[in-house]
């Protein structure tokens, strides 16, 4: 973690904490909604861990990593928040993440539903988790196909020790040339239509895990129920890690 705790502008965070807020209040709005119905969840991930303290002072309650070490190194500065790990999940890496608390947003294929059963059952907590869908068919993209869909969403809620809370996805990037929101918009309303689907089976699956900071307005207008911003709310984490650097590199 970096040491420069002092570099983290903390007000600059809370007044961008309350900026988002206010975008999240619109769009839920439009789609009928309260702003408590979407959960904002901060991704510090490159940041230092001080950007975790600053967001729990501008009032932050949910934090996401995509990364295992800098998920256990970061939960513990704020245990009291809500965790969520949205990053791609290795089952030898299970036992850091699965504490039945944190919320797992890349379930993608059976193996990884084996091994959060067995630590969960283990561990003696039920693991809440939701499914991560490849809805844009991107392969540079996490997430099970949509086709295989159903099929993990049955494995998974069979299993004891896993409750599955949701759906989640990452759209493709849209080619450049075009405007994002139309091809996202599509993306995020799949998304939904498979979400309508499934909770009629299994009633837990309610969230959606979806939007980020360059879509997450069309997202919450689509219904998503969590967004997940990073850029919005601590800046590019390009100047994150130049920071870094130039504290550990005075040339
Ligand atoms: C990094 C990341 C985010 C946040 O991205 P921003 O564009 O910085 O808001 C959201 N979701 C996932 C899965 C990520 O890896």
């Amino acid at each position: 973690m970096s040491p420069r705790a002092d570099d983290v502008d903390e007000s600059a965070i809370a007044i961008r904490v309350a900026d988002v807020r206010a975008r999240i209040a619109d769009a839920a709005a439009i789609s009928g909604r309260a702003a408590h119905d979407v959960r904002l969840i901060a991704v510090t991930k490159t940041h230092p861990a001080a950007v975790v303290r600053a967001g729990v002072s501008a009032g932050l309650r949910d934090f996401g990593e995509n990364r295992v070490q800098e998920l256990v190194d970061k939960r513990r500065i704020a245990p009291e928040a809500s965790w969520h790990f949205i990053g791609r999940l290795q089952r030898n890496k299970v036992r850091f993440v699965a504490d039945g608390k944190t919320l797992i947003h890349s379930v993608d294929r059976t193996a990884l539903v084996d091994a959060i059963e067995a630590r969960a059952a283990r561990a003696g907590v039920v693991q809440p988790v939701l499914v991560q869908v490849n809805v844009g068919d991107d392969p540079a993209k996490g997430g099970c196909e949509v086709e295989r869909l159903r099929e993990l969403v049955a494995y998974a809620h069979e299993q004891s020790n896993i409750r599955v809370r949701g759906l989640m996805t990452v759209p493709p990037l849209p080619p450049s040339s075009r405007r994002a929101s139309d091809d996202v918009r599509g993306h995020f309303a799949t998304l939904r239509g498979l979400r309508d689907d499934i909770v009629g089976t299994y009633p837990t699956v309610r969230e959606l895990s979806m939007g980020m900071t360059a879509d997450f307005e069309v997202a919450i207008e689509e219904g998503a129920t969590m967004v997940r911003l990073g850029t919005a709310l601590f800046g590019t984490r390009e100047s994150a890690r130049a920071k870094v650097i130039s504290t550990e590199d005075p040339r």
